[in-house]
């Protein structure tokens, strides 16, 4: 049977630290949830940092800039740089970057991913409300499509429409125009309410009906994360931690780049899930179970204390 992640304590603490220079930690169910600290985090990777640590704070949410996060971040207390901030956003613009795009982004999103753009330098279509009017049942005549479009990316998006949606789908007929998704998140748990939030993968998912065919996805569990930080910083992945609270996108991201992987229990994934996945037959559930497992990140602070 494969084992349960290892929860850490006194008896393997110095092995567990020794094991790593760089520290990538999940944001949203690890550090905070929406805008409130998850119980010591912050002094938990601060206190990593003062060891020596590399941190470098890991997001799928696309929908900050990293200006935005640097700002989150001194609000809650994690000390951060806009170098160590690593969002899906980033990473879209990024890869852009790196494949000499020159045409224009159709961005189903929000400002967190036109800053990123903006600030390489690629451009992009307004975000907002779609401002046609269209139903299924009487097709707009004016729906033009803009002919500089050689890219559609979708990330989250609260005014995801028909029209948008259309607009996409329509943009992708073009073979040649690139799908790219910032991330695949399905839903968010809503502390103390029966609500489901909606996820980006929600959206991408019917981009991708519509359009019959797969985006390329920038968010993790996808290695493009990592591989944006570790050619600039050169981090070795055997050397590096992986902190996360969802396990098909986080310790995933960690397995698929060789990294090591510590789950915290303050987000989606319960300790429940981990007894369920090591019982299962299915090898794929195998792979969501952590290295490690902490009841919730702020535990380090008095494990370092002794
Ligand atoms: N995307 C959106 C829109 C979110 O609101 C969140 C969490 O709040 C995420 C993604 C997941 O972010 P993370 O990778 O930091 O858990
Ligand atoms: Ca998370």
């Amino acid at each position: 049977m494969p084992q349960m992640p290892k929860i850490i304590d006194q008896t393997c603490l110095r092995a567990f630290l020794n094991s790593f220079d760089n520290v990538l930690t999940d944001c949203d169910g690890v550090l905070w949830s929406g805008d409130n600290i998850i119980g010591r985090a912050n002094d938990a990777v601060n206190k990593l940092r003062s060891l020596g640590k590399k941190i470098f704070y890991v997001t799928n949410n696309s929908t900050k800039s990293r200006d935005e996060y640097v700002k989150k971040c001194e609000k809650l207390g994690f000390i951060a740089s806009k170098e160590e901030i690593v969002s899906s956003s980033f990473v879209m613009a990024q890869y852009l970057k790196q494949q000499g795009f020159n045409k224009k982004v159709y961005v189903v999103g929000t400002s967190g991913m036109t800053a990123e753009l903006d600030n390489v330098g690629i451009a992009h279509t307004d975000i907002g409300p779609e401002p046609l009017t269209v139903s299924p049942f009487k097709l707009p005549e004016t729906m033009e499509l803009d002919p500089e479009v050689g890219a559609v990316a979708v990330g989250f998006d609260a005014d995801f429409s028909f029209p948008k949606l259309m607009r996409a789908a329509s943009h992708l007929e073009d073979q040649e125009c690139l799908f790219i998704a910032t991330n695949t998140d399905e839903r968010f748990p809503i502390t103390d309410s029966k609500l489901v939030f909606p996820g980006t993968g929600s959206f991408v998912r019917c981009v991708e009906t519509v359009a019959e065919r797969p985006p390329l996805i920038m968010g993790k569990p996808s290695e493009k994360m990592f591989t944006v930080i570790s050619e600039k910083y050169q981090l070795k992945p055997s050397r590096t931690l992986m902190i996360g609270d969802r396990c098909n996108t986080d310790i995933l991201f960690g397995k698929n780049c060789g990294l090591h992987t510590l789950v915290v229990l303050t987000g989606v994934t319960k300790k429940e899930d981990l007894e369920m996945w090591s019982k299962s037959s299915d090898e794929e559930k195998h792979r969501l179970l952590a290295d490690y497992c902490l009841p919730q990140l702020g535990d380090l602070v008095d494990l370092l204390k002794t």
